[in-house]
């Protein structure tokens, strides 16, 4: 019998950029305007079908401890998936992000799957990054790149459901 698969994702991006609101949205589909501050590491679990095979997520959330540089190989360690948020109307998130891959492949190596997410779609007009900017970025550190809105429920179960394909192929 198929056992299917069993993925710990971690979410990594600077303060405010949406990381619980994408989260709340995927596994619940709430949305609230107000900051979710997380009081310590936190995960939760969904499972999907993926091309007919059962895949259980495990997705941490980082608590906010990213604003005091507290997160370590203790929260990398045995993640098979990453999730590289940035808010597309903040440049300077779209740099912490650049942090973070050269972090996360220092810690562990190619083994871990990466999806850079440009997230609020909904602020378009207020955008600072471009798509093509982030694409050849991700292109460079051979992760994808996908862009949502947790506000308006853009693309946030394709995110997973690309990452867990990607995280299949590597297993
Ligand atoms: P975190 O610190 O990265 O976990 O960010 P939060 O999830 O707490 O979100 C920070 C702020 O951005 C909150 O006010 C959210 O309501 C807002 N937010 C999150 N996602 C979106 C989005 O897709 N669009 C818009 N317009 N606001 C968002």
């Amino acid at each position: 019998m198929d056992e299917g698969f069993r993925f710990k994702v971690i979410l990594l991006g600077q303060g405010a950029v949406g990381k619980s609101s994408l989260l709340l949205r995927y596994v619940e589909n709430k949305f609230s305007l107000r900051h979710i501050s997380t009081i310590q590491a936190s995960f939760q679990s969904k499972t999907i079908e993926v091309d007919g095979r059962q895949v259980e997520l495990s997705i941490w959330d980082t608590a906010g401890q990213e604003k005091y540089h507290a997160l370590g190989p203790i929260y990398y360690r045995g993640s098979q998936g990453a999730l590289l948020l940035f808010d597309i109307t903040d440049s300077r998130s779209f740099e912490k992000v650049k942090t973070w891959v050269k972090e996360l492949q220092r810690v562990l190596g190619d083994s871990c799957a990466l999806m850079i997410v440009g997230n609020k779609l909904d602020l378009e007009k207020e955008r600072t990054v471009t798509e093509q900017e982030a694409r050849s970025y991700a292109e460079t550190v051979n992760a994808q790149y996908m862009e949502t809105s947790a506000k308006e429920n853009l693309g946030i179960s394709q995110v997973f459901d690309r990452l867990a394909e990607e995280m299949i192929r590597m297993a």
